[in-house]
């Protein structure tokens, strides 16, 4: 599933992008329009009134912070959320990530985490290196906390 954000929710998603989950975000909301011809329609994410929206798949999110925008939607990205998702899209980009060999990526990162990881993966556009530990622990830990809290 595919979550369109608008471009107020640039912070949120980068976060969705942190699970693994596809969220590209628009600047216009005319670009909807192609959402409308997708096999799966993805759910657009927006603060704006629903009814001002040319697209009938929406979420209307009322916080301004991202940790409460989260929860206004946990129970919707909640099945689209697994462990093994974590670090397999670019949060810059929302591209997927591509498996990279340790010696390609030498020169793009620091010694120290060059030396303690093994695995590494790239953004095929940005070329954006990440790695086990970049954001996976911590993302972990606060996904569970998220998924548990009522
Ligand atoms: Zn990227």
């Amino acid at each position: 599933m595919k979550f369109v954000c608008d471009a107020m929710l640039g912070k949120l998603a980068r976060y969705l992008r942190m699970l693994g989950i596809d969220a590209p975000y628009i600047h216009n909301i005319e670009h909807l329009k192609s959402c409308k011809n997708e096999p799966e329609k993805p759910i657009f994410l927006t603060r704006r009134l629903i009814g001002s929206v040319p697209y009938d798949i929406c979420f209307s999110i009322k916080s301004e912070h991202v940790e409460e925008q989260l929860r206004e939607i946990r129970d919707l990205i909640k099945p689209f959320i697994h462990e093994d998702m974590l670090m397999s899209r670019c949060i810059r980009c929302n591209m997927p990530l591509d498996d990279v060999k340790k010696i390609e990526i030498e020169q793009f990162v620091p010694e120290h985490i060059f030396h303690n990881y093994d695995k590494f993966k790239a953004c095929p556009s940005c070329k954006k290196v990440y790695w086990k530990g970049s954001h996976t622990e911590h993302m972990m830990g606060w996904i569970e906390k998220l998924l548990a809290d009522n």
